[in-house]
């Protein structure tokens, strides 16, 4: 920060004319969820990000009005373990290889999960405290095909408090969580919605298939207060659908 302001200096002094570009990048690695490296400037931020405000498939969405289909069942198979990271914009668990998520006849593997508060996505035009996101990759395609689960407040989740007790508090802070099995940070039933979207944040690739689980599953609300203490606000605003169908499985 401190190094951005010296370069932002001389630019102003007109003292160093390479510098506008340089600090155009620096900028771009600094997005955040408000102000002027918020949300509404992502796109503008850094020629990549152009998909974030030209997109007309962006994620997240209000989940409402969805259309009945015949969805394949998701069969998910995740190894325990991984290592939490605090990156600056979320907390991550990346998890070792072998886990995957089959769909049909696609198969992807997990490679990372992440949360958000208060949830990307809401339903009939309401949020809930928080969201989780599961990453799988396609292996053929290099496609994505995130894995939404909400979480709401209620009974402590055995998992997500181990979790909570090993949040890094400080961003590039670092932790193995061997212990914790994703598993259990799924609720009792898979139905989910589907419809294609992209990342919720830059550069914002339209490239995900998004499966979204209807049930939340309860967590301890200190837990849920252990995230947002560090990151009150990550979530990237609801946007519109466009012509795109919102499918369900239930
Ligand atoms: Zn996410």
């Amino acid at each position: 920060m401190q190094r951005r302001d010296f370069i932002k200096g001389l630019f102003v002094l007109g003292a160093c004319p390479a510098c506008a570009q340089a600090d155009f990048a620096a900028e771009a690695a600094h997005w955040s969820y408000e102000g002027q490296s918020g949300p509404d400037h992502w796109g503008a931020m850094a020629p990549d990000n152009a998909a974030c405000s030209a997109g007309s498939q962006q994620s997240p969405l209000d989940l409402t009005g969805a259309v009945k289909a015949e969805l394949a069942p998701l069969t998910l198979d995740w190894k325990a373990g991984g290592k939490i990271v605090n990156n600056g914009h979320t907390i991550q668990v990346t998890v070792p290889e072998g886990s995957t998520l089959s769909r049909g006849g696609n198969r992807y593997d997990l490679l990372q999960y992440h949360f958000h508060a208060p949830s990307e996505h809401h339903v009939d035009g309401r949020s809930f405290p928080m969201e989780m996101h599961f990453v799988p990759r396609r292996k053929e395609t290099g496609t994505l095909g995130v894995l939404g689960v909400f979480l709401t407040p209620g009974a402590a989740n055995a998992g997500f408090s181990r979790l909570a007790a090993a949040f890094p508090k400080t961003s590039g802070g670092e932790a193995a969580v061997d212990d914790v099995d994703p598993n259990g940070l799924l609720p009792k039933e898979l139905t989910y919605w589907s419809y294609e979207g992209s990342l919720t944040t830059p550069p914002c690739s339209e490239i995900v298939d998004w499966m979204v689980l209807r049930q939340p599953i309860e967590v301890d609300e200190k837990d849920i207060r252990a995230f947002t203490t560090l990151y009150p606000m990550n979530a990237r605003p609801v946007l519109a659908a466009n012509r795109r169908f919102i499918l369900s499985s239930f």
